[in-house]
């Protein structure tokens, strides 16, 4: 997505090799027309697919899966955050570990809002080695609800998430994919 990729340049500051900080458009603050083209260029490359409910994470993929969810007329819900729980009636919990604050927290969904009737589209911001993915998988799974895929805003292809979740057999939609940040510079894949 060209207008995105435009904006990574232009406002993205490289943090390091691994890290790219977005606080300008996705992350703090929000820039709601890019969204607004993120969520349609999702539904467009997800419609027709029979998806009944998008799953995301708490804080950061709320943005752009409300926008998608906009699109293709299907409620979002985002996975809840705790650092523990101890009321763990009527959820769906897994662990999750944070790739930014190298932490591991709790998520969780409420069971009245995903079931064995859904078939979902899952949305982050970025996809890194794959753990916000794999918990938000393990979730719906406990929902015995199916995936049509993974929508992401930015992958960096040069971590493991994409390749650990294409073997897996999931379709992945990265709206940008970032080859390398050596140099302090962002390099893209295609
Ligand atoms: P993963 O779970 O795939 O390792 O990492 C994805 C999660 O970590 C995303 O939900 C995102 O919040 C955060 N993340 C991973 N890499 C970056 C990055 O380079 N910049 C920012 N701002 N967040 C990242």
């Amino acid at each position: 997505m060209e207008s995105l990729k435009q904006k990574i340049c232009s406002e993205g500051t490289v943090l390091s090799e691994q890290v790219l900080k977005v606080d300008a458009f996705l992350n703090h603050q929000i820039d709601p027309k890019l969204m607004q083209e993120i969520g349609h260029e999702f539904a467009e490359r997800f419609k027709g697919q029979g998806i009944t409910k998008i799953v995301t994470i708490e804080a950061s993929g709320i943005a752009p899966a409300v926008m998608a969810g906009l699109e293709l007329g299907v409620p979002v819900i985002f996975a809840r955050k705790y650092q523990s729980l101890t009321l763990k009636d009527n959820l769906y919990i897994s662990k999750v570990f944070s790739f930014t604050k190298q932490t591991e927290s709790t998520l969780a969904i409420s069971s009245k809002h995903l079931n064995a009737n859904d078939h979902v589209l899952l949305v982050d911001d970025f996809l890194a080695n794959g753990h916000a993915a794999k918990a938000l998988i393990d979730l719906v799974g406990q929902a015995g609800a199916s995936i049509a895929g993974i929508g992401v805003v930015i992958e960096k292809s040069f971590q493991s998430g994409r390749s650990t979740l294409d073997a897996q057999g999931y379709r992945i939609e990265s709206l940008a994919r970032i080859k390398s940040l050596e140099g302090g510079k962002v390099t893209f894949l295609e």
